[in-house]
């Protein structure tokens, strides 16, 4: 059988000799750098400034300035670079949106050319497209219909780019104030199977360990993730912890390129020659993941290759899963993962070996119909030898988009309420008083089932905070119809995106927000390793754009304003104080002032010490006894993002 270790043939050998990846697919950071100062050329002080105090908006890794907190020298990458035009750009022309149509023509990149929006704007039934209003007739409108249609019947979605967590609170407070728990964010689309299995599993909904946790580290696997392309500076961590032993796992169906040689851009040596990052590539199917690890574990299991000290003193279920997988046979995992049983027992010896593992995931794990199933299996490994709770080791869904930690933890979630306490009656009367308006017990909707639900007729208002449902779910035609089958659609956002043009049944509104730089009394963004970090207001302001978080307080004060007193809230450091009382785990949020002010919840290491928060204190160990069949059967959307 040919090993899974990565070899470099003679080609590769003779590329890896040539300067600057000349003649091969790389990042061109030089390049890349010129064109930024060149795009942001007529606002570089700003655009200074933003880098040099700002919590980055690009992706989750976490960056304040130029420094994190595991590397000692600079942290920037291309994706930071390239997002700093939303922020110094001017606001565009409002007469630009008089006719969409072609305005329909262009691609998101180019929308996005065009500028900030600059002011509210207004789109009526039939109309070509949008006239300019003010603030004030914009809050009436939507505060009008916010008053004569059934809480059921709105519903609040938040995108996870440059959001803050003020944002998330704020909103979920506003939806709630207003009698709905139809308030969702991105993170259902990308890691909710993570949350819901770690919750169970592990009693913890977040990654259990720091990236510092790589370094050294026997193993750092990942399964469907591709850190150089989506977290660029993780390679700048990978490459510190190679330098310690650690050898580098991927189980993906696609040998990505990035993960494969990479070209740290502040490291002499791989700046010029490259550094290979992989050590392994296990081309699992699409869709495979789960067939491949119950095949795994059973020779982990057949081979006694666990720990039974740990398992026994700190788990539960495994007895069950053991049931489990005895039920499969290799040749149904082999035709179900594409890995023949070599290929598992040549992972099972790596784990067999490591005395240290971190298990890394993410889309290519999750945006399946059964994420939740892949996600418990990749638990159920890091179960067999106890790799969680203590260093070197973790279990880490590496999230995305900048903001999309905070989201669920927040209570922007159609299933949580802050602190990502379960929708409940119990939960529901505890936060009713708090806030001293009732809170509604029952479960919201999430994302896709609002998409649905617009399709149906089920909604009167529907309310975007960013985000794009043409772009991010699939069936796109669906989605176009439900979208135009809703009376009132609102558009809370700093550019143009093309789902805004979907016609209007009735108005469209487009609101004009403030980038979280922009933000006034600054905010706050947590990580992937859960590290709370501040981002100071950086002054400037484009059109008449307000702060998201201040808008969606406007609104919510202007349809029922004998109640307005009860939001609080009324500045960004009120805000901040009240995120401390009610998630107690933010306690702390509140002191956060300026530039690189950060703390990380929960310490280094969740289920540290091996204590598991859950009803017995342990791990639960387990999985449904299913072993998907291999990809290409057709999902709606609602199975696909559930
Ligand atoms: S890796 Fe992520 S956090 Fe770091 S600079 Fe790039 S986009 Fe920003």
């Amino acid at each position: 059988m040919r090993s899974h270790r990565i070899h470099k043939g003679w080609k590769a050998k003779l590329k890896a000799v040539v300067p600057f990846g000349l003649g091969q697919i790389k990042p061109k950071h030089v390049r890349g750098i010129a064109e930024t100062v060149w795009k942001n050329r007529d606002n570089l002080p700003y655009a200074w400034k933003v880098l040099s105090r700002g919590v980055c908006d690009g992706c989750a890794l976490g960056v304040a300035g130029f420094h994190d907190w595991t590397i000692t020298g600079i942290h920037l990458c291309m994706t930071r670079l390239n997002l700093l035009r939303l922020n110094t750009m001017p606001a565009l022309d409002p007469r630009l949106l008089e006719n969409v149509s072609k305005l329909q023509l262009l691609d998101n990149a180019q929308l996005r050319e065009l500028g900030r929006l600059p002011c509210p704007l207004l789109r009526e039934r039939n109309a070509p497209g949008f006239r300019r209003i003010s603030w004030d007739e914009g809050c009436r409108r939507i505060a009008v219909k916010i008053r004569a249609i059934e809480p059921r019947r709105l519903a609040f979605y938040l995108t996870a780019r440059g959001l803050t967590n003020e944002v998330y609170y704020l909103a979920q407070k506003v939806a709630r104030f207003l009698g709905t728990n139809n308030v969702d964010n991105a993170a259902r689309l990308c890691h909710s199977p993570s949350t819901a299995a770690m919750k169970h599993a592990l009693g913890v909904a977040a990654t259990t360990c720091s990236y510092k946790d790589w370094y050294g580290a026997a193993l750092v696997i990942f399964f469907g993730a591709n850190p150089a392309n989506d977290q660029p500076v993780a390679t700048k961590y990978l490459l510190e912890a190679k330098k310690l032993g650690t050898k580098v796992v991927l189980v993906n169906p696609y040998r990505e390129p990035g993960m494969e040689r990479y070209w740290v851009p502040s490291n002499f040596s791989s700046a010029i020659f490259g550094t290979d990052i992989a050590d392994y590539w296990f081309p699992v199917s699409i869709g495979g993941d789960v067939a491949f690890l119950y095949g795994v574990l059973k020779i982990l299991v057949q081979q006694d290759w666990v720990d039974h000290e740990f398992i026994a003193k700190h788990t539960a279920g495994f007895d069950d899963l053991r049931l489990q997988i005895s039920n499969f046979k290799f040749e149904q995992l082999e035709a179900r993962s594409g890995l023949s049983r070599e290929s598992m027992r040549e992972f099972a010896e790596l784990i067999r070996d490591a005395q240290t593992a971190v298990l890394v995931w993410s889309m290519g794990i999750t945006q399946h119909a059964f994420g939740g199933d892949s996600v418990q299996m990749i638990l159920n490994l890091g179960l067999t030898k106890g790799f969680v709770g203590r260093d070197k080791c973790g279990l880490m869904p590496i999230r995305g988009h900048s903001s999309v930690q905070g989201g669920a933890e927040m209570g922007a979630y159609a299933t949580a309420f802050p602190g990502g306490k379960p929708v409940s009656p119990e939960n529901a009367a505890a936060l009713s008083a708090i806030y001293g308006f009732k809170v509604p017990d029952w479960i919201g909707l999430t994302a896709p089932e609002m998409v649905e639900a617009c399709a149906r007729g089920g909604l009167d208002l529907l309310y975007c905070l960013g985000g794009n449902f043409l772009r991010t779910l699939p069936e796109p035609e669906f989605v176009s119809r439900a979208l135009a089958n809703v009376p009132m659609r609102v558009h809370q956002d700093i550019i143009l995106t093309d789902q805004m043009f979907i016609a209007a049944k009735e108005e469209v509104i487009l609101l004009p927000a403030k980038t979280r730089y922009e933000q006034d009394d600054g905010g706050t963004e947590t990580s992937t390793e859960r590290r709370i970090m501040f981002s100071p207001q950086i002054q400037r302001q484009v059109g008449e754009a307000r702060a998201e978080w201040k808008i969606v307080r406007e609104i919510a004060a202007a349809a029922y304003p004998e109640r307005a007193h009860l939001l609080g809230c009324e500045s960004g450091w009120k805000l901040r104080q009240e995120m401390a009382r009610v998630v107690p785990f933010y306690d702390g949020v509140e002191n956060l002032k300026q530039t690189g002010d950060a703390f990380q919840y929960g310490g280094r290491h969740l289920c540290a010490g091996w204590k598991f928060p859950t009803a017995d204190g342990r791990a639960h160990a387990g999985g449904r006894g299913r072993c998907p069949e291999r990809a290409g059967r057709r999902h709606r959307i609602s199975a696909a993002a559930r």
